[in-house]
């Protein structure tokens, strides 16, 4: 079940005005961030742990 999970930015959730807390806890090296914007993963490295889901203090970043 927990393996069928897939990992959402939620962009309208995200201020874009910082440097995202999220990408350097990533094990896998699977998120970017361009700028200040919302991080983009890369879902052909994500292994969907969700370490990165409670750096997020916005919340923007959701296993669904
Ligand atoms: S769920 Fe885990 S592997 Fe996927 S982007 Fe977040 S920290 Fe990285």
């Amino acid at each position: 079940m927990s393996s069928t999970l897939t990992l959402v930015v939620k962009t309208n959730r995200c201020p874009q005005n910082h440097p995202c807390p999220a990408v350097r806890v990533c094990p896998v090296d699977a998120l970017r961030q361009i700028g200040y914007g919302a991080p983009t993963v890369d879902m052909d490295k994500c292994i969907a742990c969700g370490k990165c889901v409670r750096f997020c203090p916005t919340r923007a970043l959701v296993l669904e």
